[in-house]
């Protein structure tokens, strides 16, 4: 039988929702918690949700179908301007009235999108969070009748989230300026800790919001791990993981170097392959992820490969060196066996691998000794850095070690928290103000360095924990009810 919902009540004949999720979206029918979600949001307005769902699990129709059968308009707020305009050209081709508002759209037409809804002429709105800070955009958004607010990639809201944007920590304050509108956030993982941050910052108590956990056991993959006492050990298990499954598939490694290593003895042993990270240029990047999904081949990658690759037939994933937390892992590991059919997911581990972690977390959390210098350097030579690239300033701030990627994080995060605009490549990088004290404080700074070691750690217990895996990650994001999966090493007692 059916569940009761307030607007829609008619046992057994369709409801609205069921109506716009054929009419517009195609699919016979809902998918795991898309339905109950749904149900909840258009039940009436206190009722707020936290979704909780893996990547590829359906996320998106939890918003866009309410936003359908409510009055007013939904307002999306995501910090990925990458795939804004894919997801608004798709629900454009399916007929609905959507548009985006980021920084790549020029002024004329973010002044028009924006007036278009609110005159109730576009009925579904992304937005990136740094719109907050416009007063401009904050007087007209106020003008329009809000139904829903989405907020995706809803973990970013979080300082220890993986992705931490200073912008969406003003989303209480946003919201509030709405009028405190019916919400719905969502994310592909979240701790515990993360959850309740998500919650306090969009100024709801705990008990307005109903999360909604969608296990993420997948039945088709297999979770293996082992301990490789050196390199030839490792190099020797992946090449046998890649012997036995053929098709496509990602081997995963923390440095480009070891990265470049392998690929050098894949091209003696003939084997073909692609090879995918940050240093690569954009233009090789983007074609070595259109060749991969077009066809069936072997990736060498870091972490940098993966945002926006959804292909269903990716049957081996290896983890050549640990990643840095449960979140990453599981995130890359949920790439795999999307059409429903068998993947292996093989962690390595190899304890020498955690002094690289150690070097990562401290270049992701620069001191603010660091911070200070930067900014002297960049008030006094800003002229030079935009006429000399980052190379110049990369030489000015030397380091040991020619891996250091402290001056990334140093000046995302200084973008980030508005001290600084523009960018190298493009020579117009201009200081906008003082840097804030969440760089500058020392303490924050130590905090950040144990919360990334204490997630290091949480992967390395995973590796050593003797019971079921996929049990171990559920616990990891506060999952209820954790059941044994049946079919990873631990479980088969390989
Ligand atoms: P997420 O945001 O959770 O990563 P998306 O919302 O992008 O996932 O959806 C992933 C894919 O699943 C999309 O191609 C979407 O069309 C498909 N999908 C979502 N819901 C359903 C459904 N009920 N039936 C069939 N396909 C669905
Ligand atoms: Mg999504």
């Amino acid at each position: 039988m059916r569940t009761i919902h307030a607007n829609f009540c008619l046992m057994n004949s369709e409801t609205e929702a069921e109506k716009v999720l054929k009419k517009y979206f195609s699919h016979p029918s809902f998918r795991g918690n898309q339905e109950i979600i749904i149900n909840r949001l258009l039940s009436g307005s206190g009722n707020h949700c936290l979704v909780l769902m893996p990547t590829g699990a359906g996320k998106s129709l939890c918003y866009q179908v309410p936003s359908l059968c409510l009055p007013g308009g939904t307002l999306v707020i995501s910090p990925l301007i990458s795939l804004m305009k894919d997801q608004v050209d798709s629900l454009k081709s399916r007929g609905i009235k959507a548009a985006f508002i980021n920084s790549t759209v020029s002024r004329e037409k973010k002044e028009k999108r924006l007036e278009q809804f609110v005159s109730g002429k576009i009925k579904i709105l992304y937005i990136t969070p740094e719109r907050f800070k416009k007063p401009d955009f904050m007087r007209s958004i106020r003008q329009a009748d809000i139904s829903l607010l989405a907020v995706d990639e809803a973990h970013c809201i979080s300082v220890w989230g993986s992705d931490f944007r200073p912008d969406y920590s003003r989303i209480g304050e946003f919201r509030e300026a709405l009028g405190n509108p019916l919400t719905i956030a969502l994310t592909a993982s979240a701790t515990p800790e993360v959850q309740k941050d998500i919650v306090r910052c969009l100024g709801l108590e705990q008990d307005e919001v109903k999360i909604f956990h969608q296990g993420i056991k997948r039945p088709n993959l297999r979770l293996e791990a082992e301990e490789m006492l050196d390199e030839d050990a490792k190099i020797a298990k992946i090449l046998t993981l890649i012997e036995e499954n053929p098709g496509s598939g990602i081997i995963y490694f923390a440095l480009i170097r070891t990265l470049e290593n392998f690929s050098e003895l894949l091209d003696r042993k003939k084997i073909s392959h692609l090879t995918y990270h940050g240093k690569l240029p954009q233009r090789e990047r983007r074609d070595v992820q259109n060749i991969f999904m077009k066809e069936q081949e072997l990736v060498l990658a870091t972490n940098a490969f993966g945002m926006g690759i959804d292909k269903a037939d990716i049957r081996l994933i290896v983890h050549a060196e640990i990643p840095g937390s449960i979140e990453s892992y599981y995130q890359e590991i949920g790439r795999a066996g999307r059409d429903g059919k068998p993947a292996l997911c093989f962690l390595l581990y190899n304890q020498d691998d955690l002094t690289i972690h150690m070097d990562f977390i401290k270049w992701s959390n620069p001191e603010p000794s660091y911070y200070e210098k930067l900014h002297q350097f960049l008030q006094k030579n800003m002229d030079k850095v935009n006429a000399f690239g980052r190379d110049y300033l990369n030489d000015q701030l030397v380091y040991k070690n020619r891996f250091d990627f402290r001056l990334e994080t140093a000046l995302g995060l200084m973008e980030r928290y508005g001290v600084l605009s523009g960018s190298i490549p493009q020579k117009n990088l201009t200081i906008m103000g003082e840097l804030p004290p969440e760089l500058t404080d020392q303490e924050r700074h130590d905090e950040g360095i144990m919360h990334d070691r204490k997630k290091l750690l949480g992967i390395v217990n995973y590796f050593r924990s003797e019971s079921c895996r996929f049990a171990g990650i559920e616990e990891y994001f506060g999952f209820p009810g954790e059941e044994d999966c049946g079919h990873c090493d631990n479980c088969l007692d390989l």
